[in-house]
């Protein structure tokens, strides 16, 4: 082990840690130097052991055989701007490759503690959460926190542990009731997205990581790396990020009501009509609600604004809210009002609901009861109007807990509509691999949602790319873990390569953005890999609701506006060949994979009769 730890000049603390939760045993795991460079960290590192801990075929909810990664990058816990949290996992609600990134300092905890991921293995015998403190790990009973919903859960371990600076991520009920739209949370609002995580920590019996570091980290060469910093803060800080400084990442409300998709009614319309527009506009929140801004670890962009919700139940707490929150618990499921609309966010996050996804699942509800298929008896006497916002709080409670249509819909939108039946497909707004879509709707002259959706690499989701280079690029970020609203290969506007120069200042490497790159398409081509051994194939991406090839937009900035089938399969053709994957089948190629040094997977995929 010592070896591996003097390989590395900064950036990597040499160690990874296994915890077996049957056992209550621990491993340190020597980070391989070799696979740093190839993978990274973050998503990249997490996805190779993924690949290699967890065999095909593993139902994802089985807490003894699943396994859980979270794992840190080469900047975590350095000053550079902005980092974030990385997880993987099988999704148990699709079945294929999944990866999860929230904000606040958890992660940058974890490598002050003295490592550099976490692999779970197993499961406890009773609910357990883990103390993580520098080289000790402990397993402490959790029974006083089943049930918790997340904000309980992170104030009860911290006043437990006697320590204001500990870190937590926990999952919260819905987690524990193996809802498969579940993810995990930290620091209360730092929501991990997508595709069932809480559920997979609650297969686990693990309601939560507590995790405090005293050690420091090495940096290969401070003083570039305080030159990259500041020309990364200084662009943050400036007049040409001045609407992230105003509103946050809020922002994305106008512009995507102008015109780039903005989902009212579970995407019924791809706008909120203007006499219904202004109590959702970033304006109104941050004239009316809006009292601080929040930031991430050593992020000067702080993008999360807080504002006091308004309705009845939670009347005067403090939600940070989103444009993806906004488009799919808000809006996408008919509220105009964010004094209201608050509420749904708030509760998503305190039961572990990944908000996506939850919403998808809620505004499908909505539109079933719409049209009928839904009655208020199938939904154990709930009158699901659109604006109504008690409703839809009372049927978040019930999917998070299982009870009677909540039990169905806490499946996901695709196999909820599978058991509903009575044509509800059709209102199913999902994508690749059956996932939800996100908050975008995808007919829109102006950006490529659709890409994002029929090829995500998790499953439909608006941060996958709309271009090769974008996804290759953000799967690096991913890696490095630097936030998707800060780079440009993102919503951001720092350039990939001030990333690259921190990189090489941690590392001592020379790392070029070309290379960067190409690290990214290697970790891309992983994790859609990851899926073809679980059995996915190209149809299984390619897919998108009936409503976006067949209804014009109703009305708004591009009424009249549907996607053309003909056009997208033509593109996607082409997409497939230029990956260098079959093109019926979406398997890469041998060659393609041999190019990208993962011979590991050409001899599982030869033995598996893939290849
Ligand atoms: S841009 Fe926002 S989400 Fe990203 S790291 Fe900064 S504060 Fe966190």
């Amino acid at each position: 082990m010592r070896g591996c730890v003097m390989a590395f000049k900064g950036g990597y603390t040499g160690k990874i840690l296994e915890v077996d939760l049957t056992t209550e045993s621990t491993r340190s795991i020597d980070t391989d130097p070799e696979l740093a460079r190839k993978f990274l960290g973050g998503l990249g590192l997490g996805a190779y052991y993924l690949w290699r801990y967890m065999k095909p075929g593993i139902d994802p909810l089985d807490g003894e055989r699943n396994v859980f990664i979270f794992m840190t990058g080469p900047l975590s816990g350095t000053p550079v701007p902005a980092q974030k949290n990385a997880f993987v996992f099988k999704s148990p609600q699709h079945g294929g490759f999944s990866r999860g990134h929230q904000g606040g300092n958890w992660n940058q905890e974890l490598k002050y503690a003295g490592w550099d991921g976490l692999i779970i293995k197993g499961k406890a015998e009773k609910p357990t959460y883990l103390f993580i403190k520098d080289d000790e790990v402990e397993f402490r009973d959790a029974s006083n926190l089943w049930g918790c919903g997340t904000y309980a859960t992170a104030v009860k371990i911290t006043k437990e542990l006697k320590d204001p600076f500990v870190r937590v991520v926990c999952i919260g009920p819905a987690g524990e009731n193996l809802v498969k739209i579940t993810t995990i949370l930290t620091e209360f609002h730092r929501s991990g997205g997508r595709y069932g995580g809480g559920a997979v920590l609650g297969s686990k019996n693990l309601k939560a990581i507590a995790v405090r570091g005293t050690k420091g980290i090495k940096v290969s060469d401070l003083d570039k790396l305080m030159e990259v910093t500041d020309a990364i803060k200084a662009q943050l800080t400036g007049p040409g990020n001045a609407f992230y400084q105003t509103y946050g990442i809020l922002y994305w409300n106008d512009w995507a009501n102008a015109g780039f998709g903005f989902n009212y009614r579970n995407f019924q319309e791809a706008w909120v009509p203007p006499e219904k527009y202004y109590k959702v506009s970033p304006e109104f929140y941050k004239r009316e609600l809006m009292f601080r801004k929040y930031a991430c670890f050593a992020c000067p962009q702080h993008c999360k604004p807080f504002g006091v919700i308004h309705t009845e139940k939670f009347r005067g707490m403090a939600m940070a809210i989103e444009y993806e929150g906004t488009a799919n618990l808000i809006t996408g499921c008919g509220i105009t009002d964010f004094r209201e609309g608050l509420a749904a966010t708030h509760l998503a996050d305190d039961l572990g609901l990944d908000y996506i996804s939850c919403g998808k699942v809620v505004s499908f509800a909505k539109e079933l009861y719409q049209r009928g298929i839904l009655t208020k008896e199938d939904l154990g006497g709930i009158e699901l109007e659109w604006e109504n916002v008690d409703a839809q709080l009372e049927l978040m409670e019930k999917i998070a807990y299982r009870e009677g249509i909540g039990d169905i819909l806490a499946e996901g939108c695709k196999k909820a509509a599978e058991r509903i039946g009575k044509g509800a497909e059709k209102y199913a707004m999902i994508g690749a691999l059956g996932g939800e879509l996100s908050g975008s709707d995808p007919r829109t002259p102006e950006w490529d949602w659709w890409v994002d959706y029929m090829t995500g690499d998790r499953g439909s989701c608006h941060n996958a790319g709309e271009t090769i280079e974008t996804q290759n690029m953000r799967r690096f970020m991913d890696s490095a873990i630097v936030c998707f609203f800060v780079t440009s290969a993102g919503y951001g506007i720092i350039d990939p390569s001030y990333h690259v120069a921190a990189i090489n200042a941690v590392t001592g490497w020379n790392l070029t953005v070309e290379e960067a790159n190409k690290i990214g398409e290697r970790i891309w081509n992983l994790e859609i890999c990851f899926s073809i051994r679980e059995g996915f194939r190209r149809k299984d991406w390619n897919y998108l609701p009936p409503r976006m090839f067949e209804v014009p937009l109703p009305s708004g900035p591009h009424k009249g506006f549907k996607l053309d089938a003909d056009k997208a399969k033509k593109w996607l053709d082409e997409y497939y060949k230029e990956r260098g994957w079959d093109v019926e089948t979406g398997i890469p190629t041998e060659e393609k994979l041999r190019e990208l040094g993962l011979d590991e997977v050409i001899s599982e995929f030869k033995s598996l009769g893939i290849l």
